[in-house]
């Protein structure tokens, strides 16, 4: 079973006298960062300048400064830039700031676990990843709760992992975390799931089941509206109820008919084939061949991904999507 740790377990005296480093004031950044500084942890914010996020971090009463700077004053400095970004700041400005008896931290072990980023000698290295977007991570807080978060350890020549750990629990206790509970995981089994999960299925199986059960009604001459209702609109209501009961409580809310369908027809659409090729897209991220295909591309600036990413917003299913939302003055519509 796994180790959960709940606010007894940590102690934030640990971090007294330290400074925590936030590099990055983005989603997760703003967010951990509000919630140690309210936490009475002492925090500074490395930002660069002339971005919204540098704006924000003013506005919520830090003093910015370069990312160098910031890891130059960090005891604990967490890098929560964007996975593909986080390999080059680490070389150009944070490596050579850090010194022996800091943590350097994160809140996904890809760099890590995939050797972009090397701890120096005598730095320990600490993941503490919220399970849930930063917005929530910052909500949740200021609400008296805590996102749960996962805590893992890089052996780290000439570091003490159970300091180290006494530092990551302080630290996700300093951001609710604790609230929540903090399950102990490894780099490795932190990154690998994390990469599968959105893969397999909540972004990559979401989005193209999404979209070919919207294509199917359309080309067989249904309403691309109706379309739309039926096969991503409607998917929040199934969702919520998932988060609260799980699939038997999803299935007890929904009709009879609804859950008759579920199990007669859900194994013709995910088949053996399908489960199969969920096992070789998880040995592909085993192996490390998606974590290289993903940093070749960013050496390529990002070209076939960018391309990919217009075409995708060209599908019909996002055209009449907006048109629909825009209707519905209830929901916070966004638009990117
Ligand atoms: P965001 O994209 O929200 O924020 C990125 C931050 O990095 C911004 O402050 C941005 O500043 C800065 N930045 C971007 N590019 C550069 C650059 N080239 N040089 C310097 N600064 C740069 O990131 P997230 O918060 O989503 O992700 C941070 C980490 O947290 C990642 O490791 C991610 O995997 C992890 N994580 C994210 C979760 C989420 O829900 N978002 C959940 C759990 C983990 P600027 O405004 O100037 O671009
Ligand atoms: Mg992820
Ligand atoms: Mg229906």
């Amino acid at each position: 079973a796994a180790t959960i740790y709940y606010d007894d377990d940590a102690d934030l005296s640990l971090l007294e006298g330290k400074t925590v480093a936030i590099l990055g004031y983005g989603s997760q950044g703003h967010a951990q960062a509000q919630n140690l500084r309210d936490s009475g942890v002492n925090v500074i914010v490395g930002q660069r300048k002339g971005s919204a996020n540098y704006d924000l971090a003013v506005e919520h009463g830090f003093k910015p400064v370069s990312a160098a700077e910031a890891a130059e004053a960090g005891d604990l400095v967490n890098l929560l830039l964007p996975d593909e970004v986080q390999g080059d700041v680490f070389k150009s400005d944070v490596a050579g700031n850090l010194k022996p008896g800091n943590v350097l931290m994160c809140s996904h072990g890809f760099n890590i676990h995939f050797n972009q980023i090397d701890p120096p000698k005598g730095v320990g290295c600490a993941l503490v990843a919220p399970k849930g977007p930063g917005h929530l991570v910052r909500s949740e807080y200021e609400a008296g709760g805590g996102v749960p978060c996962l805590i893992a350890l890089q052996e780290s020549e000439g570091t003490d992992l159970n300091e180290v750990r006494g530092l990551a629990l302080a630290y996700a206790k300093g951001v609710g975390g604790t609230r929540g509970g903090v399950i102990e995981t490894t780099f490795a089994e932190e990154t690998e799931t994390d990469l599968f999960g959105e893969q397999a299925v909540l972004c990559g199986g979401v989005s193209e089941l999404v979209k070919a059960g919207f294509d199917t009604l359309v080309e067989a001459g249904y309403q691309p509206e109706m379309a739309y209702f039926e096969c991503m609109h409607e998917l929040k209501l199934i969702v919520d109820l998932l988060y609260q009961g799980g699939l038997s409580y999803m299935r007890y809310s929904i009709s009879n008919t609804a859950e008759y369908g579920d199990y007669k027809t859900g194994p013709r659409i995910i088949t053996d084939e399908t489960r199969a090729e969920m096992k070789r897209v998880l040995e592909d991220i085993q192996s490390g061949k998606f974590a290289r295909d993903w940093i070749l591309e960013n050496k390529a600036n990002q070209a076939s991904f960018k391309a990919t990413r217009r075409r995708e917003r060209e599908h019909g299913v996002e055209q009449i999507g907006l048109k629909l939302r825009e209707m519905m003055s209830w929901i916070d519509d966004k638009k990117v």
